[in-house]
């Protein structure tokens, strides 16, 4: 059923635009971002990580919805820069901090996947005290984006059984 949507078949239909079960967090982070009511269209997004369950998947989305899209990663020069003209910023790179205010535009949308165990306890790839203050919107962590990836689970759940089963 591949309700998480890491298969070749869901990742080779979300790259087409075809109906599919979208990977779970980039899927939670557009209804994290919809339901900001700022539009995605023609916004510029930034992506920073490239991994296959989250940044790839999620430039496949936002795209979808219109946006322009720039993915960032361990080799891009000039992150911060890059950054700073995001309307829409999404960070999952795996370092606990790493995008302070001065990397961010006022009034962005902030999306943080990051989840990183430190000894001060879990914290996001953004600093969230410091980019809130400059943020138009930004989401905490824990009880962010990780809440919205199991609803999406979920979601994608119920569809394959739908599917299956010709109910609705
Ligand atoms: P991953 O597979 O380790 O990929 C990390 C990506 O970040 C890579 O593309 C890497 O670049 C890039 N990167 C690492 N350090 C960087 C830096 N200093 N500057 C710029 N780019 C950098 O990670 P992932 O699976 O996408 O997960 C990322 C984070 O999100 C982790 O903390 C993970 O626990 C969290 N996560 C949360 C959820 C949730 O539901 N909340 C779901 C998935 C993941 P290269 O490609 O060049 O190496």
């Amino acid at each position: 059923k591949d309700a998480d949507g890491f298969h070749t078949q869901n990742a080779g239909r979300l790259f087409l635009g075809e109906e599919c079960s979208a990977a779970c967090t980039p899927s939670g982070i557009i209804e994290l971002i919809k339901s900001t009511g700022v539009s995605i269209e023609g916004k510029h997004a930034v992506i920073i990580g490239r991994s296959n369950i989250v940044g790839k998947p999620l430039a496949m989305l936002l795209l979808q919805n219109n946006a322009t899209v720039t993915i960032c990663h361990s080799k891009t020069k000039n992150i911060k820069e890059i950054s700073k003209t995001a309307d829409i910023l999404a960070v999952a790179i795996g370092s606990a901090e790493f995008v302070t205010a001065d990397f961010v535009k006022p009034g962005a949308v902030v999306i943080d996947v990051g989840m990183n165990r430190t000894e001060n306890g879990l914290k996001g790839d953004v600093k969230f005290d410091e980019v809130s203050k400059t943020a138009g919107y930004i989401t905490p962590v824990p009880g962010g984006v990780g809440p919205m990836t199991i609803t999406m689970l979920l979601s994608n759940t119920l569809k394959a059984a739908e599917k299956r089963y010709g109910v609705k």
